[in-house]
């Protein structure tokens, strides 16, 4: 532990100081590593993402004022420098080789045989792991570190895109000198894998592009692989890649016994390994392996279109060596596309929440891939263009993962051909249809569309936000056809015999709706947030803005720089939010939700006493008896606040050692400056708490004749 005291550490010389700071800051990145592996690849996180950011602000702030201390493998060096003008090509070596495709069993079986003919053996341990449906990826380790990242390319050579595979958190930018060394693995060696973007991922990019206007990405893999191979690693760090290890060669040779034991060397070593890998004894085993993942893949978070089967044993896979392009002793099984042709036999036009109009496909229904399809998105009217499309033409079809099936070609055209429409009003609501020049999107203008009202119950009651059961889409359109509920609120207030007068709804089940209704009234804040569909606020920022305001009320008043403090908050969702609780309607509907008791704070521990109400603590440098974040949860078990940026409006100032910028601007501003033992007394009440009004009596710290304005501590919370 850093015992030290925080003043003095301050007065001493640069040379002791640096010394402490460089330890300090390793031990930071250690505690950072270890949570960025709980987190993106174990997917087990200790610590909420806010507690994270912070401590990651923390070390970059450690690393700004010590720039001599920065090394390549700290956890803040995953974007740097600018984007580039493009790519140095790399050799591999071995080569990258492409693997043979089967798609029956006999092939299987034809593949089995011949490992088994060539090898001389009756039986042969193999390997059956998923087909990530991504790029490959070459990681090149020196000395423990991450060196390279080179692109599978023609196989022979690669792109190298080093930037951009460091912005991936779950490829480790160094790993455990003691862990490779009970592996008996030297420094220098290489990781092969696929980069892939998962589901959540694509479809979050998708919706973004969609709102931003930009293009639609047809899967998650050409996304990835856009991703990868972009100039600016900014982007690629936006694009929440993932990375899955699957083979590990050191002097370019499988280091291990059994490929089953580079997998488990990879996972010892953080790297991010699919668990979902077996040893079949047999071919039948590796048959069973096939047909599970066959039905289950669809429930997986990142596409798969395959199975690879693999040799185990290491010595096996030399003797039987490689062909021009693909190893031998490996063979992909590839699931049979989940794609049919069919035919458009109309285009409809759906209202969504926002208003806008998204075209649907309705297509002669087909079977893809198991599960009937009769619908399918068209997303937008540039991607009618795109296609080319017309009623009555003949499409392939596709479906991915959970995504929705979409449309990807057109292969015959129709006779007759009939050009889709955009419809001059509302389908619902026969109010006119507008469209902003600078958007894709065509909008029905009218503010309470009954459509945009069904779709914003439906997104309100989803499963992610206040997952109301019961409440799908039939009951939705007879609760606002009916009149029954214009708005979230009077959800609340519906009572049993209207319900239970709905559509094939038996009293038994009307009851269970209103019982799901009324528990969802203490659903987290952060689900709430979600659920109120402001443009822009999705799930994770329904945390984030949960976790940073604790109370719905609070965001309300949140000003826009307020908000921006939230990290990932940018300019746009901030003006978003305030958009949305400037208008007077909202804030009567967030008025009646809390007479209805819904929960509007975030559970955190109750102040024990009000010693520090009304007043605002920041806190910089590190403290010595406790981390910041403890800090800051002290100072609201007291009933004050603590935040992250210095203003006129904040009380004090606690300043641990090697403080930041918050210092001198705290100095500037004339606020009172505690170190942490007059914080400690503060706590304990040995010191006093200044009053509310008194900014100008704090002679001691206070800038000489600036900042004297007095504050109006109500005026901007
Ligand atoms: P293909 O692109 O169809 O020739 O298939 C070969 C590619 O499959 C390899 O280059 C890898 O990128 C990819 N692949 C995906 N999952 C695996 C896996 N578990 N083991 C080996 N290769 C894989
Ligand atoms: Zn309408």
């Amino acid at each position: 532990m850093y015992t030290e005291r925080p003043f003095l550490s301050i007065l001493r010389g640069r040379m002791a100081k640096s010394a402490t700071t460089a330890k300090q800051i390793e031990k930071f990145r250690e505690e950072l590593r270890r949570h960025e592996y709980l987190y993106f690849v174990k997917d087990d996180p200790e610590i909420s993402d806010v507690k994270f950011d912070r401590m990651m602000e923390e070390l970059k702030r450690l690393e700004t004022k010590h720039p001599e201390l920065i090394t390549p493998d700290s956890p803040t060096q995953r974007v740097g420098g600018a984007a580039r003008k493009g790519f140095e090509t790399r050799r591999h070596t071995p080569a990258m080789l492409s693997l043979d495709n089967t798609y029956s069993t006999e092939e299987l079986e034809d593949f089995d045989r011949r490992v088994r003919e060539l090898s001389g053996r009756d039986q042969v341990d193999y390997v059956t792991e998923h087909k990530f449906d991504g790029l490959s990826i070459s990681l090149v380790y020196e000395g423990g570190m991450l060196a390279r990242g080179v692109t599978r390319g023609d196989g022979t050579t690669g792109e190298e895109v080093t930037a951009n595979v460091r912005t991936i958190r779950s490829i480790p930018l160094r790993v455990d000198a003691a862990e490779l060394k009970k592996l008996y693995l030297p420094g220098d060696f290489e990781v092969r894998g696929e980069i892939i973007m998962p589901l959540r991922a694509f479809e979050a990019l998708n919706e973004k592009q969609e709102e931003e206007g930009g293009k639609r990405f047809s899967n998650p893999r050409s996304a990835a692989a856009g991703a990868v191979r972009v100039l600016d690693p900014e982007i690629t760090r936006s694009r929440r890649l993932d990375f899955y290890g699957y083979y590990l060669l050191s002097g370019g040779k499988m280091p291990t016994r059994r490929h089953s034991e580079s997998l488990e060397a990879l996972h010892k070593l953080h790297f991010k390994v699919s668990p979902d890998w077996r040893v079949c004894h047999s071919l039948d085993g590796v048959k069973k392996f096939i047909d599970v993942w066959e039905g289950k893949r669809e429930k997986l978070s990142y596409e798969i279109d395959g199975i690879v089967i693999k040799v185990d044993e290491i010595a096996l896979q030399q003797e039987l060596g490689f062909t021009a392009r693909a190893p031998r002793w490996a063979v992909a099984y590839k699931y049979p596309a989940r794609q049919e042709t069919t035919v458009v036999n109309d285009v409809l036009f759906q209202v969504g929440r926002t208003g806008t109009l998204t075209p649907v496909a309705v297509l002669e229904p087909v079977q893809v891939g198991g599960v009937l399809v009769s619908r399918s998105t068209l997303h937008n009217m540039d991607e009618i263009a795109r296609l080319g499309l017309h009623i009555g033409d003949t499409v392939i079809v596709e479906r991915a993962g959970e995504v929705i099936p979409h449309v990807i070609q057109v292969i015959k055209e129709g006779k007759p051909r009939r050009a889709v429409a955009v419809p001059e009003r509302c389908p619902e609501c026969h109010s006119h249809i507008h469209k902003d020049p600078e958007e894709v999107a065509y909008r029905c203008v009218n503010a309470s569309c009954p459509a945009k009202r069904k779709e914003s119950l439906l997104h309100f009651a989803g499963r992610r936000a206040m997952n109301i059961d019961g409440l799908g889409e039939k009951v939705v359109d007879q609760l606002v056809d009916k009149g029954l509920v214009k708005d979230f609120a009077d959800l609340y207030e519906l009572k049993l015999e209207d319900v239970a007068a709905l559509d094939r709804m038996a009293e038994k089940s009307a009851q269970n709706l209103l019982d799901e209704i009324a528990a969802s009234k203490s659903n987290s804040l952060a689900r709430l947030i979600y659920a109120l569909g402001m443009r822009f606020v999705g799930e994770r920022t329904g945390q984030l803005l949960a976790e940073h305001f604790a109370s719905l009320p609070k965001l309300a008043e949140a000003s826009v720089e307020e908000m921006e403090e939230v990290t990932e908050v940018g300019p746009k969702v901030a003006q978003s939010i305030t958009d949305f609780f400037s208008e007077s309607a909202n804030r009567k509907l967030i008025e009646r939700l809390k007479n209805e008791g819904l929960k509007m704070t975030e559970k955190r521990a109750a102040p024990v006493d009000t010693l520090l109400a009304g007043k605002t603590f920041v806190f910089t440098g590190a403290l010595a008896r406790r981390s910041r974040d403890e800090a800051g949860a002290e100072v609201v078990r007291h009933g004050g606040k603590a935040t992250n940026s210095v203003s006129k409006l904040t009380s004090y100032v606690v300043v641990g050692a090697d403080p930041g910028s918050k210092y001198d601007k705290a100095h500037t501003l004339g606020v009172t400056i505690l170190n942490e033992d007059e914080f400690d007394d503060l706590l304990a009440g040995r010191r006093k708490v200044e009053p509310d009004e008194a900014p100008a009596q704090k002679s001691s710290t206070k800038a000489k004749g600036k900042s004297r304005s007095k504050k109006t501590s109500s005026g901007h919370q």
